[in-house]
């Protein structure tokens, strides 16, 4: 059996794992084979077994940015842990494991009196999955302050990328295909007490407007050019609408809730809504930020 097999190299082995339980939707069927890898080696192994076997590979990070389907991922869903969860500072470059949470970074930058990441103290996500999805806020995304990237690409090999050999835009990278397994980020020395009250702003701001404490993922939608998918969704009566667990968030429209043991079908009927219902008032097609995965 698959599993015996794969087991015997990584005897943390779960299957058929609820993916719900990694989600910060709390939402996603199971995954049939989920691993927490804690290095470059096991990482390795494990891509050329898959490779080996003909199983999908899917990394998860903190699951802070993926609608994971009610039937799960297929294959191999994999999250980086241990040796991927540490820093070092070099001068004013940070190099980070792809498994650091990007708010534990931000406030030790803070905290060395170094600016650049600041802004993303309040994203509760990954490293790795910040890059993939080039996190960022008003203020800038990572993929702006990317120095080098290391990768690990679906044959198992591994290359340190260069800013000209990526491309980042709104939300968007050129990473598909690649497992980021660590990233070096130029930041600038600047006064400590004005980066760390940078930080107090940038959460007060964010619990302010933010649903924080319920189950969400974050801005579901872009916002189009020149405008904003929350002011949209608003205008258009949508706040509150349900549709099942799902809700959309009556604090900020842009976020879906999951209220109650709400399923990815739900959320994929309610964002249907709104985008038709907003199609249809104001001419606007809404992309989705939030990544969906599985089936
Ligand atoms: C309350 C809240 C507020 C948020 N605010 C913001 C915000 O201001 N700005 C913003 O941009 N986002 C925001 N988000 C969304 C989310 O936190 C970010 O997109 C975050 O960077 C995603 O990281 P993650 O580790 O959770 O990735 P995941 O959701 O786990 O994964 C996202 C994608 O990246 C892939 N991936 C994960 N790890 C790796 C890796 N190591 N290598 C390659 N691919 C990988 C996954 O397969 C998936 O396709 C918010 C979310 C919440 C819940």
């Amino acid at each position: 059996m698959l599993a015996d097999e794969l087991r015997f190299y990584f005897p943390s082995l779960r299957t058929d794992e609820p993916l719900a339980r990694h989600t910060t939707w709390g939402i996603g069927g199971p995954a049939d084979y989920y691993l927490e890898l804690k290095n470059q080696n096991e990482l390795i192994q494990l891509i050329l077994w898959a490779l080996a076997h003909g199983l999908p590979l899917t990394p998860l990070g903190q699951g802070s940015n993926v609608l994971v389907g009610d039937k799960g991922i297929r294959g191999v869903t994999f999250r980086l842990r241990g040796e991927f969860e540490r820093w070092r500072f070099d001068g004013d470059v940070v190099h980070a494991g792809a498994g650091v949470l990007l708010p534990t970074l931000s406030r030790a930058a803070a905290e060395r009196g170094l600016t650049g990441v600041e802004p993303f103290c309040g994203i509760p996500g990954t490293v790795g999955g910040a890059l993939q999805t080039n996190a960022g806020t008003p203020e800038g995304d990572i993929g702006s302050r990317v120095r080098s990237a290391t990768v690990v690409d679906s044959k198992g090999g591994v290359r340190v990328l260069q800013p000209g050999d990526m491309s980042f835009s709104y939300r968007r990278s050129s990473l598909a295909g690649v497992t980021v397994i660590s990233v070096d980020l130029q930041l600038r020395a600047g006064p400590k007490n004005d980066i760390l009250a940078a930080v107090d702003r940038q959460l007060k701001r964010r619990a302010q407007r933010q649903p924080l404490g319920t189950r969400n993922c974050g801005s579901v939608f872009k916002n189009p050019p020149g405008d904003h998918a929350a002011r949209l969704i608003e205008a258009a009566g949508l706040k509150g609408l349900r549709v099942g667990g799902a809700q959309v968030s009556l604090k900020h429209a842009n976020f879906i809730e999951n209220v109650d043991r709400a399923t990815a079908a739900n959320v994929r009927d309610l964002m249907d809504t709104v985008r038709r219902t907003v199609r249809d008032r104001f001419g606007v097609g809404l992309e989705l930020e939030v990544w969906t995965v599985g089936e």
